[in-house]
């Protein structure tokens, strides 16, 4: 089955077609800048050079006409369409159908992810509007959180405030927390019942993971909780945000673009958001640099422990995502500050660059530790085939 994954953003949308049966990706890209001057299709087949088609997107409806036609050129129906939903709220228990009553409910919770949400929802209706001979699915990042026990999801606050605005622990990353634990199971079978997800990209998070089901995640009613990010704070102390506007003068919405945009990596470093540039001030002894890494070892390696006691243990410990996959030295980092639970890395096996999911702890290591690069759209090309086939 030939699927079509949508990941649109409010100026963007990326798309990815593959076959869920060889796993062949036989087209790639993105769609930026949409209904912004300068708008451009970056476009990849069959893993060949990035060419850069410049055209007009005035609007996602444009945007994935142009998406069409640029896939005509691949010899291959799409047979399905997955839509990738950052938040599913308090609805989507697991991936969906299409139908108005669906499309209706991303619509509701939109606003616990404006940014996202309503953009995801247009390009949905849209997509089931042009093409209505293929099935589209939703496959909300939040699904698979969704069943995480009411003590780890639920906010202690008034009921009747939870209750009205549905104000609780939704997550984010479940569709590569998924992925990593359907890897992990595949190589590991039953010698894994409590893992770790660790997914470290620009937004990162941790998922404690029992068996297959979701027992905690770090990020909280949105990613800006959890951990510390390329640009988001993660946790802070909530009353920050009160005494900013009190005490500081700043807006509200002047702070939720600090939080996320102006805080995290970037903000303490002060030189980037990227980890690679952090890496490289670093060891040329820039403090800022130094203790950025510093706190993101130490947070990342806290939240660990909380995840694992969520579990009341934990046997195995995955890295994903681009510092996950990537970063040997930060994935060092992090394991440094688990010696005490028994984590011990195999300095040479964390050396090697691979796309192959592999284990980079000793043998002796309490907890098994492993790289496993994340696949989010093949994750949710399955869901398609699933709801479809
Ligand atoms: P997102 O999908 O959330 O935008 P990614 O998963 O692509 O994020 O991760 C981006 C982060 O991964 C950046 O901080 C970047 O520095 C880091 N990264 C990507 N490639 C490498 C690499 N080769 N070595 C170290 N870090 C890397």
């Amino acid at each position: 089955m030939n699927v079509l994954v949508i990941n649109a953003g409010s100026s963007s949308l990326k798309y990815q077609f593959l076959n869920v049966d060889t796993r062949e990706v036989y087209a790639k890209g993105n769609c930026e800048r949409i209904g912004i001057d300068g708008s451009f299709v970056g476009h990849e087949e069959n893993g060949g050079p990035k060419q850069k088609l410049e055209v007009a997107l005035p609007d996602h409806r444009t945007a994935i006409k142009h998406v069409f036609e640029i896939l005509k050129a691949v010899d291959a129906p799409i047979d399905g369409i997955g839509h990738r939903v950052v938040q599913g709220g308090w609805y989507f228990p697991e991936s969906a159908l299409v139908t108005d009553e669906t499309l209706g409910w991303v619509r509701e919770v939109a606003p616990l992810a404006p940014l996202h949400n309503y953009a995801e929802a247009d390009v949905i209706e849209i997509c089931r509007d042009m093409f209505a001979q293929i099935g589209n699915v939703i496959v909300p990042d939040t699904a698979f959180h969704y069943h995480m026990p009411e003590h780890a999801w639920r906010y202690a606050l008034p009921r009747d405030v939870v209750d009205t605005y549905h104000v609780r622990k939704y997550g984010a990353h479940g569709t590569s927390h998924r992925f990593i634990w359907r890897t992990v199971h595949e190589l590991r079978g039953d010698k894994t019942h409590r893992l770790v997800s660790c997914h470290l990209g620009s937004g990162a998070s941790l998922c404690a993971i029992e068996d297959g089901k979701c027992m905690d995640t770090t990020m909280g009613l949105t990613p800006l909780d959890g951990l510390i990010m390329g640009t988001r704070c993660g946790t802070i102390d909530p009353s920050t945000v009160v005494y900013l506007n009190r005490v500081g003068g700043y807006s509200i919405d002047q702070i939720d673009t600090m939080m996320n945009k102006e805080s995290g990596l970037l903000a303490v470093s002060g030189r980037s958001s990227d980890s690679r540039d952090i890496e490289e001030g670093a060891h040329v002894g820039d403090e800022h640099c130094q203790m950025a890494l510093e706190m993101f070892y130490y947070r990342t390696a806290q939240l660990f422990a909380e995840m694992a006691s969520s579990m009341q243990g934990v046997d195995t410990m995955a890295f994903t995502a681009g510092i996950g996959e990537n970063s040997a030295e930060m994935r060092q980092g992090v394991a440094d500050r688990l010696a005490w639970m028994g984590v011990h890395l195999d300095a040479q096996k964390n050396a090697v660059r691979s796309d192959e999911p592999r284990v980079i702890s000793t043998p002796d290591s309490a907890i098994t530790c492993m790289v496993v690069p994340t696949n989010e759209e093949y994750m949710i090309a399955l869901d398609v085939a699933e709801l479809l086939g």
